[in-house]
């Protein structure tokens, strides 16, 4: 896709409804033409499909690109965090935890204010992606 947008004509694109085309903006070179309505299609979707086409010119592809690939970027740094803290806790809980069995019963603390914390971003995360795959239909 990167590959197609930047070997398309530089952009912005817009549309222009007098000519029915998408021209580019800077020097109103025309872009692309639309076809007259049909019976299959109105002169609205036409003109909403022009639209369509000069939204995604080439500089905003190449934008939207650029993010999705800085998200992955940043999800794969964070992913193995977010791992890490659903499946366990601070050094000082680990400690208490495998000193447990060794204490007294009311000496064996709940998790730490760092541990809640984690436990509670893990928990706000879980419910993020369960309402985003939910939203996107994934899985049903
Ligand atoms: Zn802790």
């Amino acid at each position: 896709m990167r590959r197609i947008a930047e070997a398309a004509t530089r952009g912005p694109w817009g549309l222009n409804p007098i000519k029915a085309q998408v021209d580019e903006m800077n020097t109103l070179e025309p872009v692309c033409a639309l076809l007259w309505p049909t019976e299959l299609r109105t002169e609205e979707q036409t003109i909403a499909n022009g639209e369509h086409v000069a939204a995604f010119d080439p500089p905003t592809v190449l934008a939207l690109l650029d993010e999705i690939e800085k998200l992955r970027q940043e999800l794969a740094v964070l992913k193995p965090v977010y791992d890490e803290a659903r499946m366990g806790s601070c050094g000082d809980c680990d400690q208490a935890m495998r000193e447990a069995p060794m204490r007294d019963e009311d000496e064996v603390l709940g998790p730490c204010d760092v541990c809640e914390e984690m436990y509670a971003a893990v928990e706000r995360a879980e419910a993020y992606y369960w309402r985003r795959d939910t939203e996107r239909g994934v899985g049903a």
